[in-house]
C-alpha cells in the first residue's frame, strides 16, 4: 500500500498560494479577501470556518466573517449576500454549509455573484464545468470548481497518478462532491462510471476500476472486495465514529493490498481547504 499524503500536498501548495498573494499586493496594493458566513451554531461548521479564517489568515488573504442566528430568514440571509456583492474587498463568499434550514440553501447560493462563488456551487459554475472541453480550459478559463473535487485531482496529478484512459469509479451522486469530481475526470479524459444507492452489482464494477473515489458518507462501506490490484483510492469521507474520524473505505481491509490511498484524516480534507484559498486566487484575477 502506497499512501497519499494529502497534508504534505496540500501545504507546498499552500506556499505557493502565499507567495502569489505576496506578489498580487506587490502589484496591486491590494489583498484578496473572503467573506465567512455562519448560520446557527453547528458545532462542527464552527470548526470548518475557524479553520478557514486560519489557512487565510496563514496565506495573507483576508476574511471577513459574518454571523448569522440559526433562526435567520432566506431574507436575511440573501441580504447579507448581496451586500457582500457589492463589497469591492471581497473577492470570495463562502455560505458555510449545510444552513439551519436546508429548505433555502439553493436559493442563498444562486444569491451569490457566480463571480465571487469560491465554493463552486452556484448554477453558472456548475454549468462551466459542464461545458468545458478538457482540463486546460479549466484552469485556463480560471472555472471556479467545488472545493473537494478539485482537491482530489490536484492530489492525483501531484501524486503523478495518470486519469487519461483509466477507468474511474466515482461513487456518491451529490452536487457538492460526486458530480462535480466524475465531470473532472472526464475532462482529465478518463471513463467515468457514477454510482449511487441504486447502482446494482456495486461491488463487480468497482472491482473493474483503476481509480475509486468514495464519498458516500457511510464508514468502513469499502472493503478489499470491491478493490482491484494496483487501483488508487481517494476515499472522501469523513464519519464521526466512537473510535474517531474514519473515511468510507475500511483501511485496514485494504492496507495489505497493492493500492494507492488516501488516508482519513490527512488525505482530501486538507486540500479541500486549499483549494478554497486557490479559487479565491482565482475570483481575484477574474475580478481585475
Ligand atoms: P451526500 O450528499 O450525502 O451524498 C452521498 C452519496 O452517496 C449519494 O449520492 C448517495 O446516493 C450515495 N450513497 C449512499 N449510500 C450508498 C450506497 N449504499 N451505495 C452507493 N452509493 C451510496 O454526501 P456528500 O456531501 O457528497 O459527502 C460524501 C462524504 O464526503 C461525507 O462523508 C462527507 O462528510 C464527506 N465530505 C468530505 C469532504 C472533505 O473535505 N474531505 C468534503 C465534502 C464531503 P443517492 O444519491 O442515491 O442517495
Amino acid at each position: 500500500m502506497k499512501l497519499i499524503n494529502g497534508k504534505e500536498i496540500s501545504n507546498g501548495l499552500r506556499l505557493e498560494i502565499k507567495d502569489q498573494v505576496k506578489k498580487i499586493k506587490q502589484e496591486t496594493g491590494n489583498l484578496p479577501g473572503i467573506a465567512t458566513i455562519l448560520v446557527g451554531k453547528n458545532p462542527a461548521s464552527q470548526i470548518y470556518i475557524k479553520s478557514k479564517i486560519k489557512a487565510c489568515q496563514e496565506v495573507g488573504i483576508q476574511s471577513f466573517h459574518h454571523n448569522l442566528g440559526e433562526n435567520s430568514s432566506k431574507e436575511n440571509i440573501i441580504s447579507l449576500i448581496n451586500k457582500l456583492n457589492k463589497n469591492s474587498a471581497v473577492d470570495g463568499i463562502l455560505l458555510q454549509l449545510p444552513l439551519p434550514n436546508n429548505k433555502y440553501t439553493q436559493d442563498c447560493i444562486n444569491a451569490i455573484n457566480p463571480l465571487k462563488d469560491i465554493d463552486g456551487l452556484h448554477p453558472l459554475n456548475a454549468g462551466l464545468l459542464n461545458l468545458s472541453k478538457n482540463w486546460d480550459e479549466i484552469i485556463k478559463k480560471n472555472i471556479l470548481v467545488s472545493c473537494t473535487p478539485l482537491g482530489i485531482i490536484y492530489l492525483l496529478h501531484k501524486s503523478n497518478i495518470s486519469i487519461e484512459r483509466k477507468t474511474a469509479i466515482v461513487i456518491g451522486r451529490s452536487n457538492l462532491v460526486g458530480k462535480p469530481v466524475s465531470m473532472l475526470l472526464l475532462a482529465n479524459n478518463a471513463t467515468v462510471i457514477i454510482a449511487h444507492s441504486k447502482t446494482k452489482n456495486l461491488k463487480k464494477i468497482c472491482k473493474n476500476a483503476d481509480i475509486v473515489i468514495a464519498a458516500i458518507g457511510n464508514s468502513k462501506f469499502l472493503n478489499k472486495n470491491f478493490i482491484k490490484d494496483g487501483a488508487t483510492i481517494i476515499d472522501v469521507g469523513i464519519n464521526r465514529t466512537p473510535d474517531g474520524l474514519c473515511g468510507d473505505v475500511d483501511f485496514n481491509s485494504v492496507k495489505n493490498m497493492n493500492v494507492t490511498i488516501t488516508p482519513v484524516p490527512g488525505g482530501v480534507g486538507p486540500m479541500t481547504i486549499t483549494m478554497l484559498l486557490e479559487n479565491t486566487l482565482k475570483a481575484f484575477k477574474n475580478r481585475c
